[in-house]
């Protein structure tokens, strides 16, 4: 479609980055597009219009544009959800998985009530081990996720599926296979 087509014209593609053998799809020309920002961001929060949502949930840190937006234009609080050591006040932990290895990441204890829908969102979702750690925290708060949003599935990862294995439901823009 024309969205899928003008989002696709916005996002770079960045031969060997940060690895060699990996084809990393930049998402700041997008941020840079008036118009393609906007329908990025219109196109995620178009289904919870006029729902109740209580927060979003931004992963660190491309998450956190895409959130504050989102947030915006939901009326919704916004919450961070950041690597290790960054957050100031008490905080919940879970290590997830990494291509290589496995890294930490933290939401503070008060940012979500027990109850409250939350919508979670990222750029981009591979593995799903990124977003599986926050769901994971989430939950451990008592949140409601009413959907994880992603710009970009790369769907050969597997990460919609794990998500969806966790009950939860996935919502994304644009794929490359
Ligand atoms: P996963 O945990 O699903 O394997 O990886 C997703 C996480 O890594 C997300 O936080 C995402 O921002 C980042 N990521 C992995 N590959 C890419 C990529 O090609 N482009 C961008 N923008 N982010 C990526």
């Amino acid at each position: 479609s024309n969205l899928t087509d003008e989002l696709e014209a916005s996002i770079r593609t960045i031969k060997d980055y940060p690895k060699p053998g990996i084809l990393f799809r930049d998402i700041t020309t997008l941020l840079g597009q008036p118009r393609a920002f906007r329908r990025a961001v219109d196109e995620l929060v178009h289904p919870y219009a006029g729902q109740q949502i209580s927060k979003i949930a931004g992963i660190e840190a491309r998450g956190f544009i895409l959130g504050g937006a989102m947030a915006h234009q939901l009326s919704a609080g916004f919450v961070p959800i950041r690597k290790k050591g960054k957050l100031p006040h008490e905080t919940v932990r879970v290590a997830y998985s990494l291509e290589y290895g496995v890294d930490e990441m933290e939401m503070h204890k008060d940012a979500v009530k027990e109850g409250e829908s939350v919508i979670l969102v990222d750029d981009l979702i591979a593995t799903g081990g990124t977003a599986e750690g926050a769901v994971k925290l989430l939950r451990q708060m008592g949140a409601n996720i009413v959907a994880a949003c992603f710009v970009i599935d790369l769907p050969d990862l597997g990460g919609r599926r794990k998500l969806e294995d966790l009950g939860v439901q996935v919502r994304t823009l644009i794929e490359y296979p």
